[in-house]
């Protein structure tokens, strides 16, 4: 069993991280750049390490620093949380070469399911739903790519193999626009991400987000913890998270749980991960798959009861999986909403002192914050400073919950979402259930 785990990331992931630990025994070692001194995981962990200048390119996504801390605290393990380093094949690899153990899949599985084309080509040898497409690299050849658009139908997507965090994509509406997108779509990917492969997909108009959380040990067991509706999104950044997906029913469910945990074990999956999809008249189609834990994480552990970051620490640890798929039974309802140090009207960052900061709280109300009174916000990271999640008998006593304590909530000295999380909760479309991901930007006026 892990009994030091390095924690290589920051804000309320680490502290979720840390708090797992505690409940097990594992004791814990923080990292942190020079900027994140105050961070209440590095206040409450056994130790901690100064990696870095507040750049996170020299502090959470440097590997040499990290391994270094590693070694020099004798941790045995280190969990990448999300972000920075999470869903980087190199790193995983060198974790392990170094001698420690990775909290997450082996690099061969991130780097497979890091490649959209790799990954979609395993997808579709597994049979699980994908969105029909150019089954590979766009040809170079004209006539081919259009005559491949004209089969697949417009409008298409054109997309990056090496793309993300919502990057590197066009779509296009007409064979005129065609080729011209190709060219883009390659140069703009050839600078962001290093790698100028693009492929096609049809583009679908009115999808929602719909994934699901596996979890799989190093014995060819895996399970699924049903499904997460993340429809309710901003440039394509969650904004609201929910579990179940309004509407999905239990044969779907099973249907879909079946092929992924199926999917897991062709593909050797290791720990937690999450399948995301498109979903349109009734049908899933894949997109792509998370190699780590998810910001959204807790919305399914509040419905079925399951600390995934206990699973991943007892998995990587080389434990069989003592959960059986028949024990996840879904109860009731859970709502996440994530809450930034941002302008609510442009939504432009504000970091800086957090002069007050009250908590909401009572039955089924849950915070995963680091942030405290007196804490100053950095301008350097992400501007999610926490979340407020709910978990309650069914959706509409969530949604009532949720409007109750983002109510109670309150945050002075820098600006938040907070406004608008309270705007959404009321929303006609939001309590209905089921709205599309461009509901809410088409909502904002954007
Ligand atoms: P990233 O890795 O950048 O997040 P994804 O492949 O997950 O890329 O796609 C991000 C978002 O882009 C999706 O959530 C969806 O909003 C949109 N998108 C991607 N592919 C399609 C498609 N075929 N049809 C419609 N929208 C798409």
């Amino acid at each position: 069993m892990i009994k030091k785990l390095l924690i290589a990331n920051r804000g309320e992931i680490a502290l979720r991280i840390l708090r797992a630990c505690r409940e097990m025994g594992i004791r814990t070692v923080a990292v942190h750049s020079s900027a994140d001194r105050d961070l209440k995981h590095v206040r409450l962990a056994d130790e901690s390490v100064c990696i870095g200048p507040a750049s996170s390119t020299e502090s959470y996504l440097n590997i040499p620093a990290i391994i270094s801390a590693a070694e020099v605290t004798d941790a045995d393990a280190i969990h990448p949380g999300y972000g920075f380093l999470s869903e980087n094949a190199d790193f995983a690899e060198r974790v392990e070469s170094s001698g420690f153990i990775f909290v997450g899949p082996r690099a061969e599985t991130i780097r497979l399911m890091g490649d959209k084309i790799s990954a979609k080509e395993a997808m579709i040898k597994t049979n699980v739903p994908c969105v029909p497409g150019s089954g590979g690299a766009i040809p170079d050849d004209g006539p081919e790519a259009l005559a491949m658009a004209e089969k697949i139908g417009y409008p298409v997507i054109i997309k990056a193999t090496g793309g993300g965090g919502g990057r590197g994509m066009r779509v296009v509406n007409s064979s005129e626009e065609l080729l011209e997108s190709i060219v883009l779509t390659k140069t703009e990917a050839r600078g962001a991400f290093g790698n100028d492969v693009v492929y096609m997909e049809k583009y679908l108009q009115t999808p929602r987000h719909i994934e699901f959380q596996v979890l799989a040990d190093s014995h060819g067991n895996a399970i699924h913890l049903c499904e997460r509706d993340c429809s309710m999104q901003r440039r394509n950044q969650k904004v609201v998270e929910e579990a179940p997906a309004p509407g999905i029913t239990p044969e779907q469910r099973k249907r879909m749980g079946d092929i992924l945990t199926k999917a897991c074990r062709d593909i050797g999956y290791r720990g937690a991960g999450t399948f995301e999809f498109l979903y349109e008249n009734e049908e899933f189609y894949f997109i792509e798959m998370n190699t780590r834990l998810q910001v959204e994480h807790p919305v399914s552990e509040l419905i079925t009861g399951i600390d995934l970051v206990k699973q991943q620490l007892l998995v990587a640890s080389g434990e069989v999986l003592q959960i059986k798929q028949e024990d996840i039974n879904p109860k009731g309802h859970s709502i996440e909403c994530r809450i930034n140090a941002e302008d609510p009207d442009n939504f432009r960052p504000s970091p800086g002192k957090v002069e007050r900061f009250h908590l909401p709280g009572g039955l089924g109300v849950r915070v995963d914050s680091h942030v405290y009174g007196g804490y100053t916000v950095p301008p350097y990271y992400d501007s999610m400073i926490g979340k407020l999640i709910v978990h309650a008998e069914d959706r509409p006593s969530a949604i009532k919950r949720m409007q109750g304590a983002l109510e109670e909530m309150v945050i002075e000295g820098i600006k938040t979402n907070i406004p608008l999380q309270r705007r959404i909760l009321k929303d006609e479309a939001f309590v209905e259930g089921g709205a599309n991901i461009h509901y809410l930007e088409k909502k904002l006026g954007l």
